[in-house]
């Protein structure tokens, strides 16, 4: 006869109340990509499908923060900053307090230590007292057997006289779950379906470490019970360590939360994605200029999908749409080149004009090109951003591209260029020169460039005159003016840098192609 099964509670899609989720990150770094993805999952489970269904949709920020050693000052607050500026609102949590606080695990930590006590009480879990020496001999004389590595439930039968001797000579302790050793566990996760272990497969897992703060396991679980969450929906990763959580419930005779792990998100080429394969942290995508709402899209469809074609939705859609039964457990991909495209399309067109001028400004900003109160619809160049803004926007795939882009309708003088861009192909440096100085006239004649049609007229009325191609005319102004090569439309570009910059910057053209000429003819 097969041991009985351990009966625990299974999981409970259909729960009937209110729907409780929580993100719960460990502060030992800037929050990866993934785990923006996790949350975004829980944010749009309970603002979005659990909100639609009547049901109060809760999301709970849990910092969970008892390993010291992976601890990193400051990393709360940066999660803090990478949520709030992907748009996540969390209902409870460190910063906002709540019904179920402190949502701090180090401040807890009483807590953990008594439930620990109670499962002791219980017999389902001891003290080990075996040291680091043992520990890894234990594991050496296993790698010599081939076996695979794990405790050997060493202290789980000690007498109670042995444990109060090792207590009264202080020797230091670790807390473990006496995890059952025959029988099967099962867990039922909302994307797989149900997975069933093996006990024996399964080790005696660490509770309370020797400095008395709980492991992740023991906080986790009692967190999740204590602060009534419902639905753990988390990363892949913690998938096996599933079912101890499922038996640690049951020893505490709780009920088991509906459990989702999320599908995994593979670099490129395979494999995990990490910092070689490109930017991995939300902060690091927030630098380069990406669009929380173009971020935000792009991951809700690493794993989830509407109707397997839809590609844009904004967070409102998101919110009106997600489900999370939608959601593949499959692994997703990540692709840079593709949430570029996500980003220059919410650039081109969702973002309205005033809007995207303002959030170039902090890019410009940083390059000296603004400053930074630009953004201000009342400032004196926010209508020259603007204006740029409205010129360069198909071109631009990141705000960080706009102080390159926007760089010459901005800046007083042009940036040093190499004079032999001026001269267009088929035409000599007098002839570009002769050309310039009849543009120059032009401009001293009155031409406005603030009309764009006039304008144009003018010029190509002047290569005519000049016996030039329009092209050849138009590649000196064009260098002239902005110091590149390529640019927006010709007349455009003219416009939005003014009649008196566009005279200087023709007039500067001149003097540089005169030294050029001077040089190029001594050297001949
Ligand atoms: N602190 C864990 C992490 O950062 C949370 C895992 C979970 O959501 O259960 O991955």
């Amino acid at each position: 006869m097969t041991a009985p099964e351990n009966l625990v509670p299974s999981s409970n899609p259909a729960q009937e109340g209110p729907v409780r989720v929580r993100f719960a990150p460990s502060p030992t770094g800037s929050l990866h990509v993934g785990g923006g993805r996790t949350a975004l999952f829980n944010w749009l489970f309970a603002h979005g499908e659990a909100r639609r269904q009547g049901k109060d949709g809760a999301f709970v920020l849990r910092i969970e923060d008892t390993d010291q050693k992976r601890f990193v000052q400051d990393a709360t607050q940066g999660i803090f900053d990478a949520l709030g500026w992907f748009g996540l609102t969390w209902d409870e949590g460190p910063d906002r307090g709540g019904p179920y606080g402190p949502y701090t695990q180090s401040e807890r930590t009483t807590l953990y230590r008594e439930h620990a006590d109670r499962l002791i009480a219980q017999g389902q879990a001891y003290r080990c007292f075996c040291t680091p020496e043992r520990l890894e001999r234990v594991r050496e004389e296993q790698r010599a057997r081939k076996q695979p590595p794990g405790y050997d439930r060493h202290c789980r039968n000690l007498s109670a006289t042995e444990v109060e001797e090792n207590l009264t000579a202080g020797k230091s302790f670790v807390v473990r779950f006496a995890t059952p050793l025959e029988g099967e566990t099962r867990i039922v996760d909302l994307l797989r379906g149900e997975i069933v272990y093996q006990n024996e497969n399964l080790e005696d897992l660490v509770l309370l470490k020797s400095d008395g703060f709980p492991t992740y396991h023991l906080a986790n679980v009692v967190d999740d019970h204590l602060m009534a969450i419902t639905h753990i929906m988390r990363g892949d990763e913690w998938i096996s360590t599933a079912p101890l959580h499922v038996l640690l419930y049951g020893a505490f005779g709780w009920e088991v939360p509906a459990l989702a792990h999320m599908p995994l998100i593979l670099a490129p080429g395979g494999g995990k994605l990490s910092k070689r394969h490109g930017s991995t942290a939300m902060e690091e995508f927030r630098a380069q200029g990406y669009l929380p709402e173009a971020l935000m899209n792009y991951l809700a469809l690493l794993g989830w999908s509407f109707d397997g074609q839809t590609e844009i939705f904004s967070p409102e859609d998101l919110l009106e749409k997600f489900t999370l039964e939608r959601v593949s457990p499959s692994p997703a991909t990540f692709d840079y080149a593709k949430l570029r495209w996500f980003n220059a399309h919410y650039i081109n067109h969702v973002l309205t004009l005033d809007d995207l001028a303002a959030r170039v400004v902090p890019f410009l900003a940083a390059a000296g090109l603004v400053d930074s109160g630009a953004s201000d619809p009342g400032h004196t160049d926010y209508p020259l951003v603007r204006d740029a803004a409205a010129l360069l926007k198909d071109r631009l795939e990141t705000l960080a591209d706009a102080p390159d882009l926007m760089r010459s309708f901005l800046q007083d003088e042009l940036e040093p260029y190499d004079p032999t861009l001026l001269v267009p192909k088929k035409l000599g440096v007098l002839e570009t020169l002769d050309a310039l100085v009849a543009v120059e006239r032009v401009l001293d004649d009155g031409l406005d460039v603030a009309d764009e049609v006039a304008t144009e007229a003018r010029l190509r009325g002047l290569a005519e005159e000049l016996g030039l191609k329009a092209g050849q005319l138009f590649m000196p102004i064009r260098v002239a003016v902005t110091g590149r090569t390529q640019s927006p439309g010709l007349f455009e570009t003219l416009r939005v840098t003014g009649t008196v910059r566009c005279r200087e910057r023709i007039a500067a053209a001149i003097a540089l192609l005169r030294d050029h000429g001077d040089e190029t003819l001594t050297a001949d």
